[in-house]
């Protein structure tokens, strides 16, 4: 879906494209009552980025969250990290993937004579033709479909997940591994109205669980934990699960007097350096009841590819990387790719140069590795500091985090870097 915005750019008037996905279209007039388990956290950039093609205009229409707060969290200790705008300006938005699918697939109607769509269309297997310096020239990756029916193009991308198959025909090495976690998701309602204008989440030693709101009484649930926990937390009867949700935000089990002693200590003496550094704790919701038939789990990984460009062929999203949810950046990185790809093709387009050529390509992978592998590495380190109970390392990232939540300019350059 993401390369309908090819389809909105004025030099590609003359280039036909065609979008293969796997299941059927999805697009909505009304959303329906209950809310779909599968959401994502919308950047403002992101949520920019859409609008330059009409389709956020769709999202507002059909059902979104602002957020304007994020409050994270330690388990093991009293420290906290606040972000928050000074101004009226929203941090984020929650977003349903279906809700986000149904405005891609409208706008694809306005470009339809640009935008080919082959919905329910698998492709099953690629012929990739030779570098362009070798004797045999032709330009065209074949793609044949699960119907039998054959189609062929100068450039390829591959949109099509993490199990990108795109990625392994082209034989990209894919450096990948699976977390010990899996992420259950749910809708869950709470117990009073209020703003709901927070996104929440607390590190626990099993792994963080995020309160993502959804309306003023209905909030996303996004908890990764063990697979053997997820599993349970999938078969309890509803109170239970409830009540794990509750005592998962509320419980202080985890803390030890030696580590509350030290973070207060430090705490203090960084309030007294930096007196208005430090912002206020909030309690989050309780959670009163879950949606029947919302709760389901996901195996959690993280997996970046070595090269994200060969001759005629781009990979982009997932495919090309795939990030754990605790910093809700997976579907803003893929946004954050087109957005730049597209900037090159157009360019390339423009020029009248070949689309598949390595030249832009190669600007395109540069750029965006630049960007994606420091988010990568940085959400897989939070991942492994915050996965353990350890009294050295859970002093040194209370200590962490009350120092950078007393730094406003740093936390201000952590804000513009998640909201690209
Ligand atoms: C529990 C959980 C919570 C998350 N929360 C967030 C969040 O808050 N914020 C955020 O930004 N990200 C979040 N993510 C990550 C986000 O969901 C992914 O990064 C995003 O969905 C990736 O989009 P994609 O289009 O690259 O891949 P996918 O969503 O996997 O889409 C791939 C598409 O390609 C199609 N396809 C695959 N193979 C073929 C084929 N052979 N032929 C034709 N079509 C094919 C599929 O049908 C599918 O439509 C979360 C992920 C999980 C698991």
């Amino acid at each position: 879906m993401y390369l309908l915005i090819l389809g909105h750019d004025i030099h590609f008037h003359d280039k036909k494209i065609a979008l293969l996905e796997a299941g059927p279209g999805k697009e909505y007039d009304h959303m329906p009552d209950t809310y779909s388990n599968r959401v994502s956290s919308v950047s403002p950039g992101s949520a920019t980025l859409l609008s330059s093609f009409g389709a956020w205009d769709h999202v507002c229409s059909l059902r979104l969250k602002p957020f304007r707060r994020m409050q994270v969290w330690d388990a093991c200790s009293e420290a906290m990290i606040v972000f928050e705008k000074d101004d009226l300006d929203d941090m984020g938005y929650i977003v349903e993937n279906d809700v986000i699918m149904s405005a891609l697939t409208k706008q694809l109607n306005a470009v339809a004579d640009r935008v080919e769509v082959f919905y329910r269309s698998r492709a099953v297997g690629y012929t990739w033709p030779l570098p362009s310096h070798s004797c045999d020239t032709s330009p065209w990756v074949q793609i044949e479909l699960s119907d039998g029916r054959r189609l062929q193009t100068k450039l390829l991308i591959g949109a099509d997940g993490h199990n990108s198959v795109v990625r392994k025909e082209a034989e990209i090495k894919n450096i990948e591994h699976r977390y010990d976690q899996s992420a259950v998701v749910a809708t869950l309602h709470l117990s009073e109205a209020t703003d709901n204008n927070v996104a929440w989440q607390r590190f626990l030693p099993t792994g963080p669980i995020a309160l993502l709101p959804l309306s003023d009484t209905a909030s996303s649930l996004v908890w990764s934990t063990s697979h053997e926990h997820a599993s349970e937390l999938l078969a309890m009867d509803e109170e239970s699960f409830v009540d794990s949700i509750n005592s998962a935000f509320w419980s202080n089990v985890n803390h030890s007097d030696f580590i509350d002693t030290a973070g207060a200590m430090f705490r203090s003496a960084i309030s007294l350096l930096k007196p208005s550094g430090t912002a206020v704790r909030q309690l989050p919701p309780s959670v009163a009841k879950v949606d029947p038939e919302s709760r389901a789990m996901f195996p959690l990984g993280m997996g970046h590819a070595t090269q994200y460009v060969q001759h005629r062929v781009a990979l982009i999203g997932d495919a090309a990387h795939r990030v754990h949810p605790l910093a809700g950046q997976g579907v803003n990185l893929g946004f954050g790719d087109i957005a730049c790809l597209a900037h090159h093709l157009s360019a390339a387009a423009f020029n009248g140069r070949d689309l598949g050529s390595l030249k832009h390509l190669l600007k395109f992978e540069t750029e965006r590795q630049r960007h994606n592998v420091s988010l990568i590495a940085a959400t897989d380190m939070l991942k492994r500091l915050y996965s353990t109970r350890l009294a050295p390392l859970v002093l040194l990232r209370t200590w962490g985090l009350q120092a950078t939540n007393a730094l406003p300019p740093v936390k201000e350059q952590i804000m513009a870097f998640a909201s690209k």
